[in-house]
């Protein structure tokens, strides 16, 4: 008997037409080996908590073989990519497995990147590299803690199979989880193929299994797009406010649930630094961190005219025109919240304002400066003063700051008690990834593990790891990483 009958295990979106996708059988990867499982997430799926023990969980995943219950497929999309149309796209390398319910009865798909060649490929191999299979295992999972809307990653495997990029490397899996894969480029791939009966077939189901209050609108189609610009504004604004730099933000990596998806070259601020380019081969910086939440607005834009044929088009623009003030909204809420400010008061957006002036000109490290900002409560406000080189300014806004505290009713404890539980210690810096990646191209994956449990609680203190938190050395500040994964 298989493992797999004891799970609600369904596959929603291979009810879909063929236009939709093509079943696809992964291609197994040689002598694959678990790098790290995750868990905690397993558990809530009732999945196993160490997979060691099981070899059909191996064989399932790694697609030596598959379970009756899967019925593994390539979804087809398309997109903008830096600004152009792509048609052409869909999972490369790619594979929606199945869908598994939690123990409350959520569906999350279980997709597994890095799994062989597909009719979507193009010039690929179908594969992904160890590097960046650890790094979006890592990313998703500290994106989790910080409590940032993300796919999740279940489990990492590694393998014997060589895959050429700039040099030869090794050939890794990616198990993720997501309540779905659905992105923007998929309403854009139906609308540009003409397949409009196909595309409000799509709308529907989106409607059906993500945001079903929508039915109780008068429009649905407008109430679910305006549900699509809402969650991107939220998770944005999260990002803006944390410091993380997406680096591909092309609407085939745009989840219709608005959720962090795709982690490639991305990258957390170190110094505060808004022109911040994370992607190396993002030339005009189109993506850099400050742009993010106007392309958030352009990709909203690319999604809403692929939606013209089911939307009126006055909807579609009277819907556009919340995306700023509601990104602005969260954005100030969680702001608000970082300085542990209860209020909102007039005013509050030139604190913010100067903050960020006075970060970027000194080169402050924003998650460090943060962090100290949490800690008035037992340290002096000198500590945070010394992080800045322009003393006497960072002093003036400190004054600005505290004068604006007082005018809340907690007290300098309460205070920062909240402000840790919002301000992390520990960030997914780009060299820590890095030194992870090394450790494990040498067969040690004891840096992925505690890289795991630190991101997994990033607020909390964890003395014995105190070097995690520290500033990046100069070789780690300003790594550009490159696209090919
Ligand atoms: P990404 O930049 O990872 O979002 O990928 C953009 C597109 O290229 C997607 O359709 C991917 O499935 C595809 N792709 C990326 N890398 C590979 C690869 N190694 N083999 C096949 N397809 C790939
Ligand atoms: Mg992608």
């Amino acid at each position: 008997m298989s493992f797999w009958n004891a799970f609600s295990i369904t596959t929603r979106y291979s009810e879909l037409p063929n236009c939709f996708f093509t079943y696809v059988q992964p291609t197994p990867l040689e002598n694959a080996d678990w790098l790290i499982w995750n868990s905690e997430l397993a558990m809530r799926f009732g999945l196993p908590e160490m997979p060691q023990n099981n070899p059909e969980l191996l064989s399932s995943f790694s697609g030596e073989t598959v379970p009756s219950a899967f019925s593994p497929l390539a979804m087809k999309y398309a997109g903008h990519q830096f600004g152009g149309y792509n048609p052409d796209l869909g999972d490369g390398r790619g594979l929606l497995l199945a869908e598994i319910a939690d123990k409350e009865g959520n569906r999350f798909d279980l997709h597994l990147k890095g799994a062989g060649l597909t009719p979507y490929s193009r010039s690929g191999d179908g594969r992904a590299v160890l590097r960046s299979t650890i790094r979006e295992y890592l990313c998703s999972e500290a994106m989790a803690g910080l409590g940032i809307p993300t796919t999740r990653a279940l489990g990492m495997m590694t393998s014997d199979t060589p895959v050429f990029r700039e040099g030869y490397e090794t050939g890794a899996l990616l198990i993720r989880m997501a309540e779905t894969h659905i992105r923007f480029g998929h309403f854009e791939h139906l609308f540009y193929s003409n397949l409009l009966a196909e595309q409000k077939l799509l709308a529907d189901k989106v409607i059906e299994w993500h945001f079903p209050d929508c039915l109780n609108e008068e429009k649905p189609y407008v109430a679910m797009f305006n549900q699509i610009i809402d969650r991107t504004a939220y998770m944005i604004a999260q990002w803006q406010a944390v410091g993380f730099a997406h680096g591909v933000m092309n609407t085939d990596n745009m989840s219709i649930i608005g959720q962090t998806f795709d982690y490639g070259p991305f990258g957390f601020l170190d110094d505060y630094e808004p022109g911040y380019i994370c992607n190396h081969s993002d030339y005009q910086g189109r993506y850099a961190f400050n742009q993010q939440p106007k392309i958030g607005l352009w990709n909203l834009s690319a999604l809403a005219h692929s939606l013209s044929a089911l939307i009126d088009k006055s909807d579609l623009e009277t819907s556009l025109e919340q995306y700023e003030t509601q990104l602005h909204g969260y954005f100030s809420q969680a702001m608000r919240k970082k300085l542990g400010l209860l209020s909102k008061q007039e005013g509050d957006s030139r604190l913010f304002e100067s903050m960020f002036e006075l970060l970027s000109q000194n080169s402050v490290d924003y998650t460090r400066f943060m962090r100290a900002l949490s800690y008035l409560d037992t340290q002096d406000k000198q500590t945070v003063v010394d992080l800045f080189i322009d003393r006497d300014a960072a002093t003036l806004w400190m004054d600005f700051y505290l004068i604006r505290c007082e005018s809340e009713a907690e007290n300098t404890e309460m205070r920062c008690r909240e402000m840790r539980k919002v301000n992390p210690k520990y960030i997914l810096r780009n060299y820590l990834a890095q030194q992870a990646i090394d450790k494990a191209k040498e067969g040690d994956y004891r840096e992925v593990d505690v890289l795991a449990m630190l991101l997994a609680s990033p607020f909390d203190e964890h003395p014995e790891f105190e070097q995690y938190a520290q500033l990046p050395p100069e070789w780690g500040k300003k790594m550009e990483i490159s696209c090919s994964s």
